[in-house]
């Protein structure tokens, strides 16, 4: 069924990349010709499904990614770029959500946005000329 197969595709590329990708990308990497729209409309069944999660920056893009276990991604808002890291948040916070929140956590996800190397190299040059403020 072509529901099914679609299905396996989209989320095998989140698989395959393991970091979050926004639906325009998904599309560009899917070896089968799918509706954009179809696209749309599994990803959204998917979030709500619990099977994928999804991130907003400031650009306003939905960026979808799968996996379990926590994540920690910072994300470069010129050129778009994430990585992740396997950096884990620190004993002080882990002891204030435990001790003042009283929260036992089960799983998080940790985002940073910011400026990456290669972008902070065309700074530089004055290209992002707002960075030298
Ligand atoms: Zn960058
Ligand atoms: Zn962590």
């Amino acid at each position: 069924m072509r529901n099914t197969k679609a299905r396996r595709d989209i989320l095998g590329i989140l698989e395959e990349y393991d970091y979050p990708l926004n639906a325009e990308q998904i599309y560009e990497k899917l070896n089968e010709d799918y509706d954009k729209s179809t696209i749309y409309r599994n990803l959204k069944n998917y979030e709500s499904n619990g099977d994928i999660k999804s991130i907003v920056f400031s650009d306003k893009i939905k960026y979808f990614f799968k996996g379990k276990g926590h994540f920690h991604f910072i994300y470069c808002t010129e050129c778009k770029k994430f990585e992740r890291f396997d950096l884990c948040y620190s004993e002080q916070m882990s002891k204030y959500i435990k001790e003042r929140l009283g929260f036992k956590v089960l799983t998080h996800t940790l985002y940073f946005e910011g400026i990456c190397k290669e972008c902070q190299k065309i700074t530089e040059d004055g290209q992002y000329g707002h960075l030298n403020q």
